[in-house]
């Protein structure tokens, strides 16, 4: 039997103060959550990001995923907003981000596994630290990656917005995952680039610590982000793990580490 690793879930989203229509999408299930930012005119990346958020709900409620089911969801994501915009000429080009996180098995026991394509980003806050656990796919996140640039340089670097990958493309670049444990007390932040362009990482943290509810803490981050400009749509999950109960999941000698998600600040 899986323990599901998570207690809690909250999750906002707002237009912001500049954008007429909310291009970002979310989906909470029992297993699986995931942010998306669309891109495109004509409305068409609201279209992209709705599309590939409904095909990752038909998984998130699902309590035996593995790795590949995600990836080959994102496969299929990718396919339904390539066949929208071959079918509606005003959507072509059209393409979303898509940030998530989910409980899969692996050996028996409940792990997490990130999963990101584009430029929204998974953040893990543990004792009042916080890492992003996900690499942006853009040109600067990648300049970040190689270690060309620093994380506070590329917050106001000028092509901080270009994205390298994109759901919406044929074919589909390579879909980024993590496999970590779970750990007793941990939350994570599913964000579209609306936050973190508005909000830098002292202050997002400061929200997480004070702010132990996830849905109030996700509530307060996107506010925030509205109130210091809210130039962009801004979507929020925040997902906390359950206290205690959890530790039984925990198997650190075992579990194949992509990633270390404490590398990164
Ligand atoms: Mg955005």
């Amino acid at each position: 039997m899986i323990v599901q690793p998570w207690a809690r879930v909250g999750r906002a989203s707002d237009r912001g103060r500049v954008r007429t229509r909310n291009e970002d999408s979310c989906h909470v299930g029992r297993s699986l959550f995931v942010v998306a930012d669309g891109m495109g005119g004509h409305a068409a990346g609201e279209v992209a990001s709705r599309i590939a958020v409904g095909a990752m709900a038909e998984i998130a409620d699902r309590a035996d995923l593995t790795v590949a089911d995600i990836v080959e969801q994102v496969h299929r994501a990718n396919r339904r907003v390539l066949s929208s915009a071959a079918r509606h000429p005003e959507q072509t080009g059209m393409g979303t981000t898509l940030a998530g996180l989910a409980v899969v098995t692996v050996g028996g026991s409940a792990h997490w596994a990130a999963f990101n394509v584009g430029d929204s980003r998974i953040y893990r806050f543990l004792d009042g630290h916080l890492h992003q656990v996900s690499v942006d796919h853009s040109e600067v996140g990648e300049l970040v990656e190689s270690g060309a640039l620093t994380v506070e340089e590329a917050q106001h670097h000028p092509s901080r917005h270009v994205v390298t990958r994109i759901v919406g493309r044929d074919p589909l670049a390579p879909v980024d995952t993590w496999v970590f444990p779970p750990y007793p007390g941990e939350r994570f932040v599913l964000c579209t680039d609306g936050l973190t362009n508005e909000l830098d990482l002292p202050h997002i943290r400061i929200i997480l610590e004070s702010n132990p509810d996830p849905q109030t803490a996700a509530a307060i981050l996107v506010q925030e982000a509205v109130r210091a400009g809210g130039r962009d749509n801004v979507t929020v999950v925040v997902v906390a793990s359950a206290e205690g109960s959890s530790a039984a999941t925990i198997d650190e000698d075992t579990t194949p580490r992509v990633r270390d998600v404490g590398g990164r600040t």
